[in-house]
C-alpha cells in the first residue's frame, strides 16, 4: 500500500492542490495528521475534501479549537482572530465534522499517525530528545506526526536519534518518527508544500516539497480580512 501522509493543510487550498497534483499516481490512500484549518483562507473547501478523501484521520488543536472544543484563549492573538474567523466561516457539516474528529495517535497498518505527541496531542516535538522520548510512547514502532510544521524524518535508536535523508528505507528492527511538514504554512525556511509518501510494499518513505500559487493564497487571506501577517509568513516558510 502506499500512503499519502498530510498534515497541517491549514486551510491553504492552493497548497493542497499542488501536492495532490504532484502526488498523483504515487499512493493509494489519505492519511492526516490534523490541523484542517486555522490560518487560510479556504476551511470549507479543504474540510469537504478531506471529509470525502482522507481513510485516517486524526484531529489538531486548531481543528478543536475551530470546533469549539479548545478554548483559544492560550493561543496568540493572529491565531485567535483566525480561530474565530474560521468558526463564522465553517458550515454546520464541515464544524461537526471537526468537532467528531478523533484523538491521536491512531493506528494504521503497522505504523501510527498522531498530531503532536503520543503522550499529549498538543505538545510540541522539535528536539531530537523530545523526539527519541516520544517514539518510544508510541506501541508500533512507526509513527508519523505534525503540529511543528518541521519537516522531517528520524530513526530513534537506545544510543541516540539520527536525522535522516528525504528518501529512506524502512528496516524492521529499527523506530522512527517521521514529520511529513506542513502542506499549507511550513515553518522550516522553504515556502513549498510538505508532504510524504510511504510504501509499505517497497518499506521506503519519502519526504517532499512542491511549489504552489503562493500568491493567489495571500490575496484570499488578505480579502477575507485575515491578520497580514498570515500572507506574508507564507512566501518565507515561517
Ligand atoms: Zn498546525
Amino acid at each position: 500500500m502506499r500512503y499519502l501522509i498530510l498534515s497541517d493543510i491549514h486551510a491553504n487550498w492552493e497548497a493542497l492542490a499542488a501536492v495532490l497534483a504532484d502526488a498523483e499516481g504515487d499512493y493509494d490512500t489519505v492519511l492526516n495528521c490534523g490541523d484542517l484549518v486555522g490560518y487560510g483562507p479556504d476551511p470549507n473547501r479543504v474540510v469537504d475534501w478531506c471529509r470525502q478523501n482522507n481513510q485516517v484521520i486524526v484531529r489538531g488543536n486548531h481543528d478543536k479549537a475551530c470546533a469549539g472544543l479548545l478554548d483559544p484563549q492560550w493561543f496568540n492573538p493572529v491565531a485567535r482572530t483566525s480561530t474565530e474567523w474560521t468558526q463564522r466561516e465553517l458550515t454546520e457539516v464541515n464544524r461537526e465534522y471537526l468537532r467528531d474528529l478523533a484523538k491521536g495517535p491512531r493506528a494504521v497498518d503497522g505504523f501510527e499517525i498522531l498530531h503532536g505527541s503520543p503522550l499529549d496531542e498538543d505538545e510540541y516535538l522539535v528536539h531530537v530528545y523530545e523526539i527519541g522520548f516520544a517514539a518510544r510512547r508510541l506501541e508500533m514502532p512507526l509513527g508519523f506526526f505534525g503540529h511543528t510544521h518541521l519537516q522531517g524524518a528520524y530513526l530513534v535508536h537506545r544510543n541516540g536519534v539520527k536525522e535522516l535523508p528525504p528518501v529512506f528505507e524502512i528496516e524492521e528492527t529499527a523506530r522512527y518518527m517521521i514529520n511529513s511538514g506542513s502542506v499549507g504554512q511550513p515553518r522550516d525556511d522553504d515556502p513549498r508544500a510538505a508532504y510524504a509518501i510511504y510504501d509499505t510494499g517497497e518499506h521506503v518513505v519519502e519526504l517532499r516539497r512542491v511549489s504552489y500559487d503562493i500568491e493567489k493564497t495571500q490575496q484570499k487571506i488578505l480579502r477575507a480580512g485575515l491578520p497580514e501577517v498570515l500572507a506574508a509568513r507564507l512566501e518565507f516558510g515561517t
